[in-house]
């Protein structure tokens, strides 16, 4: 069995109200930081890519702080876009779809759901549609029948690579996959938008974007029985991704996850003042 290193990437963040970060906090002004952050595996053999981030214009447009634009963390990290092989994609909103311009040679991996959710009716639906670029779907359109999209139908688990596997957990889009990576500390899960913030698992208090908000709980279950009941998981928006995993890959804003957290996930988030329960880690 390969094992992996994940590299986390924080590239953006922005400060948004309490209220609009966790459901059920009250609208008292109180504000949130939300980290972007995207991924990339590596040392277990040719790096794969998890979701890619925005770009710059985006990040202008969208009134996002971008600190390290993705084109700029492959340059720092030696990794040419170029010859990337491998692109997962958890889902295609428009913080983890942008940039697939960057590669020009990789084969995504998507659910097939996450595409007829992107180019179904739900986009009907102003709200739901705001998540979501045309330009990025549009390029994945393009992708798709150019030969280079693989869409995994059905909710199957699917092997990547050796020691990578993707696994479909609903409640924030119709078609999220989450990543679960094999590292020498055993396995660790990519969360994506499964899990916003640790909090938000610890208090069942989702972040407010979903499909079924008690879908969203289910999906907590189930990262914690993919990382086999350990602390393994790397939540997509949470400033305390680099507390709780503090080695750092040649920059302040790259982390390298290669198992556990260095602290309990209980302890992360210290704003919340009302946590009713100790982080869960049965299976
Ligand atoms: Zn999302």
């Amino acid at each position: 069995m390969n094992v992996w290193d994940i590299l986390a990437i924080r590239y953006a963040h922005v400060d948004l109200p309490r209220s609009s970060c966790f459901l059920g906090e009250p609208k008292d002004g109180a504000m949130q930081r939300l980290d972007f952050y995207f991924w990339i595996l590596t040392g277990g053999g040719s790096p794969i890519v998890v979701d890619m981030g925005f770009n710059a214009e985006v990040a202008a447009r969208r009134r996002r702080v971008a600190t390290l634009p993705p084109d700029r963390a492959f340059s720092l990290l030696n990794i040419d876009p170029d010859r990337v092989e491998r692109v997962v994609m958890t889902h295609l909103h428009y913080d983890h779809a942008g940039n697939s311009d960057l590669f020009s040679k990789a084969r995504f991996t998507l659910r097939a759901k996450e595409m007829a959710f992107a180019t179904g009716p739900a986009m009907n639906d102003a709200a739901t549609a705001h998540h979501y670029a045309a330009d990025d779907i549009r390029r994945f359109v393009r992708l798709l029948h150019d030969g280079r999209l693989d869409l995994i139908d059905g909710d199957d688990q699917v092997e990547i690579a050796p020691g990578v596997t993707v696994h479909a957990v609903p409640g924030h889009t119709d078609g999220l996959q989450v990543v679960r990576v094999t590292t020498r500390g055993g396995p660790v899960v990519i969360a994506s938008d499964a899990c916003h913030y640790y909090a938000s698992m610890r208090d069942g208090k989702p972040f407010p974007t979903f499909t079924d908000p008690r879908l969203k709980l289910i999906g907590y279950e189930r990262l914690k029985a993919l990382a086999d009941g350990g602390e393994g998981i790397v939540a997509a928006h949470d400033p305390e991704v680099l507390r709780l995993f503090p080695d750092r890959a040649g920059h302040p804003d790259i982390v390298r996850i290669a198992g556990e957290p260095a602290f309990p996930l209980v302890s992360a988030a210290p704003f919340l003042s009302n946590a009713r329960t100790e982080f869960n880690v049965d299976p």
